[in-house]
């Protein structure tokens, strides 16, 4: 978070580097106007001759370095150097100011008006976007070099009331430079407040939409994860005419797990199954807990046949796996249902699925059942699903 007097930060030097050009657009053409004018104005005394000749050089100066500083800002714009900027900065403050001074020394040889100082003095001020200590800095030591070059040949009481006139503007300008400085600054902080929450909702937002679609104990996608996933494969097989495979699996007489080592016990094989069946799957899969100790996967654009071996596979593996669980080793099988996901409704597809894996239940378990969605011996159901001894 920016605090006030913090410094010139980027956000702050993009603006800055956006008003040399802007006030180069200003001030190019004032001062090609003055050089015209001043070169057309006819001579008349030696003094004034001299004036209008130092008018016409301040101007060709101011036009020249103008010129060069808004080049210089627009490169800068584009490469965020901050360094590079705060020099560009510093040397368009202390010309503006220089040459203010000048034309003010110049133009007492024929008026007493300090115009031209009043104006860089406000405009400095009310332009650019300087920390407070910095401007105070530059506008005193301008005064002070106006407060000596105008002293030549004024009268003292002219002298006195340029001098303090002068003093004057330049605390306007440096009031000016002050507000400038702290309203943007306030901005900038407010700015940064928002981004900062909107950001932290954003979090937030990304957490709570992984929580609902994550299950926290294992670390899978969740039912309702699982069941989007479905809906977008299912146009994709639409379109591509793909059939993906469909696995759904429950674990064998896990219930005994739980009485013989503990519902803890069971919460680590669940987990341990979830990362055993993660690393043999490929990227491409979509694997899930569907619910207590069943779990179904996803395998797009794989027939029937290649579903079958990828959870022959898995059964294998469950099967060899020892698990462990405060240091007792655990085995257990689980049984496997094999469907097709197709351009039928999805709930069709996972009666399939379902009812498959119930069939593999009663036929022993620790086995793949495989079947079509429109294979008759699924409409049997889950009830139907005698319990081994
Ligand atoms: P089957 O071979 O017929 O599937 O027998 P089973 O014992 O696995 O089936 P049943 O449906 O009778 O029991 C499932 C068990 O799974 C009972 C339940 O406590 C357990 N279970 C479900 N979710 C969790 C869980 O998150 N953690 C633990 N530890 N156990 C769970
Ligand atoms: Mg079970
Ligand atoms: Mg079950």
């Amino acid at each position: 978070m920016p605090r006030e007097g913090s410094g010139l930060c980027p956000e702050c030097m993009q603006v800055n580097l956006k008003r040399i050009i802007y006030c180069a657009l200003v001030a190019i053409p004032i001062s090609l106007t003055q050089i015209i004018i001043f070169s057309l104005h006819p001579t008349g005394s030696d003094v004034e001759a001299g004036w209008r000749i130092g008018i016409i050089l301040s101007h060709a100066t101011m036009l020249f370095l103008m010129l060069c500083f808004a080049l210089t800002a627009w490169r800068l714009q584009r490469v965020e150097r901050l360094l590079p900027a705060k020099v560009l900065l510093f040397a368009v403050v202390v010309t503006l100011l220089g040459l203010g001074v000048v034309i003010t020394a110049a133009d007492q040889l024929v008026t007493s008006s300090i115009t031209p100082y009043a104006l860089v003095c406000m405009g400095v001020g009310a332009l650019f976007l300087i920390p407070p200590l910095y401007s105070a800095a530059l506008l005193a030591a301008s005064f002070a070099a106006f407060y000596f070059a105008i002293a030549p040949g004024l009268s003292p009481a002219v002298l006195l009331s340029n001098r303090t006139n002068g003093m004057a503007t330049m605390a306007i300008g440096f009031g000016l430079s002050v507000a400038m400085w702290r309203h943007f600054m306030v901005d900038l902080r407010q700015r940064r407040q928002i981004e900062a929450q909107s950001k932290e909702l954003e979090r937030i937002n990304l957490e709570l939409q992984n929580m609902a679609f994550t299950d926290s104990l294992t670390g899978l996608p969740n039912r309702r994860y699982f069941d989007q996933a479905v809906a977008r494969e299912l146009s994709t097989i639409r379109r591509s005419g793909l059939a993906a495979g469909l696995i759904e699996f429950d674990l064998d007489f896990f219930k005994e797990i739980n009485d013989s080592f503990g519902h803890a016990a069971g919460d680590a094989v669940l987990r341990q199954i979830a990362a055993l069946v993660g690393k043999t799957i490929r990227q491409s899969d979509m694997f899930a807990r569907y619910g207590g100790e069943e779990f179904i996967l996803l395998l797009p654009r794989t027939n029937l046949e290649g579903a079958r071996i990828a959870a022959e596979k898995l059964r294998a593996h469950i099967e060899a796996h020892v698990f462990s669980a405060d240091g007792q080793e655990i085995r257990l099988t689980a049984s496997f249902g094999v469907a097709e996901l197709n351009t039928d409704p999805a709930i069709s597809c996972y009666r399939a699925v379902d009812q498959t894996l119930y069939r593999a239940k009663q036929r022993g378990r620790n086995r793949v059942e495989v079947m079509a969605p429109n294979d008759p011996e699924g409409s049997r159901q889950r009830m139907s699903a005698v319990k081994a001894p």
